[in-house]
């Protein structure tokens, strides 16, 4: 099967609990080809295997190479793996039926498909959504297990109630959309940075200046205020990364961007620094 018709059997499986970003009527794939709604407003699969669901057209400030850079430190470099590792084993303490995990902001798609890799679920839909669509493309191209959607967070295309696991991996949240798409048993899985994270690339490139310290404060209290928050956990570790991958995590983090050549150099060396992952996972259900 190709990977249009692929995608298009995954999300024809899932397609009672999508809805129409336009009239938010309900969806049915046809033709292994198309999500079309009984309005008739209709979302072509593209070949890569993903649907652009999108109202219109939203030009983000990602481009390739940093999808790329974060596809080899999530993937290849597994810098993430231990939270990856905590998270599967939430999802698999919870899956019992038919569910959806929804992977809101998912990027490129490589914290949904090391996630979904170590959970043995035949149960479980993995869908990952963004507004980037370079993002999702290169998710589509790399990953061919999940249903990958680009949209708008502030519009997701499920139905009321269709998601058990909502994760928001580094990424902001729209906490109204969550509780309308949650069900019932459902839980928001949300990883927050901790002060400490990335603090190697915070400090040596930022010394003295405010972006030196990671601030999460607003990011928990938002949550706290939209939904009930049942548990929290923090997971701290470092890992010795080479200097490829310390050229990556320069180039994927909003901390990098500004970095100039010199001082990626001297940053990267000759590999083997230790860099810290600080993340609170926190679990929230609608009320
Ligand atoms: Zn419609």
């Amino acid at each position: 099967m190709k990977k249009k018709e692929k995608s298009a059997s995954a999300a024809q499986s899932i397609s009672g609990k999508l809805r129409c970003p336009y009239c938010h009527e309900r969806m049915e794939v046809k033709a292994l080809k198309s999500l079309v709604c009984i309005n008739n407003h209709t979302f072509d699969f593209a070949k890569q295997g993903y649907v652009n669901m999108l109202k219109k057209a939203v030009n983000t400030q990602y481009d390739d190479a940093l999808f790329d850079a974060r596809q080899r430190i999530i993937s290849d470099a597994g810098l993430y793996a231990p939270v990856h590792d905590r998270i599967a084993e939430i999802i698999m303490d919870r899956t019992t039926e038919e569910s959806l995990l929804f992977d809101a902001g998912s990027g490129e798609g490589s914290h949904l498909n090391m996630i979904q890799n170590k959970i043995s679920s035949e149960t479980l839909t993995g869908i990952g959504l963004d507004i980037s669509k370079e993002g999702v493309l290169m998710a589509a191209k790399n990953y061919d297990g999940q249903v990958w959607i680009v949209g708008d967070l502030a519009n997701p295309p499920f139905a009321d109630g269709s998601c058990r696991f909502i994760l928001n991996f580094l990424s902001p949240a729209n906490y109204s959309e969550f509780k309308r798409i949650l069900t019932d048993d459902g839980i928001i899985i949300k990883v927050i940075p901790g002060t400490n994270y990335l603090k190697e690339l915070r400090t040596e490139l930022f010394s003295n200046t405010e972006e030196s310290e990671y601030e999460n404060n607003d990011t928990l209290d938002l949550l706290k205020r939209n939904v009930t928050v049942v548990s929290e956990e923090r997971i701290t570790y470092s890992r010795s990364l080479a200097a490829d991958s310390l050229k990556d995590l320069i180039s994927m983090s909003p901390l990098g961007w500004h970095a100039d050549e010199e001082q990626v150099k001297a940053f990267a060396g000759e590999g083997h620094k230790d860099i810290t992952v600080d993340m609170h996972i926190v679990i929230a259900v609608k009320e």
